[in-house]
């Protein structure tokens, strides 16, 4: 399966259905309950993705200033403040790549703060600007474990949350269908998991940068077929490659961790650093944060509140390091590389000496500084100069 025509298919059908007075759109955090939204039949917008893709695109660079005009500081998440630059500029990257005139207009808008506060005020901006329901899972933060009393409360918000789409959609809640996307969810993030586990063997058939668009399917349609069937069909080639030993860079000498958000901007130009000094980044934080080990269709809404709150992000940083520990040792890692995301201190885990703590245990770590979006915080000459020398060390 193309993965540009399942992305083109997806946002044509997004902007038909906003179109469409008997269908329904919501807007959803990426690791937000998209599974009850879609089980309530709505189409599910994410509004992290198309940050991505105005920084993929650098677009963002044009739509930031207008956001911190407005009062939104620089300071802030830069997804946010590209997104709602663009908003304000009336413009997106999805009119030249497919056509679509503007993003689909919700009917309502789900976040989770399982990642961050930042997209309550987010959505809250888009359900000022479009007079739309706005309803926040609160969830618990920051855990060590997590105990059957943060479950509970996420599946009474779940329940809250299912009673309002109710209103919305005139029709009542069906457990069967949450049942069948949870299913399909969970087949499709089972084998997302085995996507990225490809990355043990060396040389490794994928590296990080591949990842970051192999990804979109399990951000944006978790709980359908075609994001199974994709990673069914992208699972057997990346198989296929590590049996002819085809590694993802031409010549795989070192195996990098990325711990980080992805610097949407530069992903061309670190891939081709990294493949030029002989190293895979051949596994990440963020592309693992897609995978949802614990969804079980059997009991839908306490594994879907298990599987969102002990997303890496919602952690301390006690089991941080530990996860990563364990990654280097699965994925033979040779350093671990920090990105310290100017903007957004949620998923930068350098500020807190976790580098210092893996370093005493023996792990090489480095930190470059940089930004998911703004580019202004990102400078190609120094984070060349840091990476060369870490690498040269290992
Ligand atoms: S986790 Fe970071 S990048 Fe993601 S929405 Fe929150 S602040 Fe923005």
């Amino acid at each position: 399966m193309d993965l540009k025509q399942i992305m083109r298919d997806y946002f044509l059908d997004l902007d038909a259905a906003a179109k469409d007075a008997d269908r329904k759109v919501a807007w959803c955090t990426s690791a937000g309950p998209a599974e009850i939204l879609r089980a309530m039949g709505f189409e599910v917008f994410f509004p992290e993705n198309h940050g991505a893709m105005l920084g993929a695109t650098r677009v963002c660079m044009e739509t930031i200033p207008a956001a911190n005009s407005k009062g939104y500081s620089p300071e802030i998440c830069s997804y946010l403040t590209s997104d709602i630059g663009a908003y304000l500029r009336n413009i997106t990257p999805l009119t030249k790549a497919y056509g679509i005139e503007s993003l689909p207009k919700p009917d309502v808008l789900v976040y989770n703060t399982n990642q961050c506060k930042d997209v309550m005020h987010w959505f809250e901006f888009y359900a000022n600007e479009y007079g739309v329901p706005i309803f926040g899972i609160h969830s618990p933060g920051h855990l060590p474990e997590v105990e059957p009393e943060h479950i509970a409360d996420v599946v009474e918000q779940f329940r809250q949350l299912i009673r309002s789409l109710e209103t919305i959609t005139g029709k009542a809640f069906e457990k069967s269908e949450l049942v069948r996307c949870l299913s399909l969810s969970k087949e499709a993030t089972d084998l997302w998991s085995e996507v990225l586990d490809t990355a043990m063997s060396k040389p490794s058939p994928l590296n990080f940068f591949d990842a970051t668009i192999y990804m979109a399917p399990i951000v944006v349609l978790r709980g359908t077929r075609i994001a199974r069937d994709y990673y069914r069909e992208l699972l057997a080639e990346l198989k296929e490659k590590v049996a002819a030993g085809d590694g993802a860079v031409h010549s795989e000498h070192k195996r990098i961790y990325w711990e980080g958000m992805p610097i949407w901007g530069r992903l061309r130009h670190l891939s081709n650093l990294f493949d030029s000094n002989d190293t895979c980044v051949v596994a990440s934080t963020y592309c693992n944060s897609w995978i949802f080990s614990d969804f079980d269709p059997e009991e839908p809404l306490k594994s879907m509140a298990l599987a969102y709150l002990q997303i890496f992000i919602n952690r301390n940083d006690a089991y941080k390091e530990k996860y990563i520990s364990d990654m280097v040792k699965r994925f033979s890692i040779d350093g671990v590389i920090f990105h310290a995301a100017k903007t957004c201190p949620n998923n930068s885990n350098s500020y807190y000496n976790l580098p210092g703590r893996l370093k005493g245990n023996g792990i090489s770590t480095i930190v470059i500084d940089g930004d998911l979006c703004d580019l202004r915080c990102f400078s190609d000459e120094q984070s060349t100069n840091v990476i060369e020398a870490f690498l040269e060390t290992l």
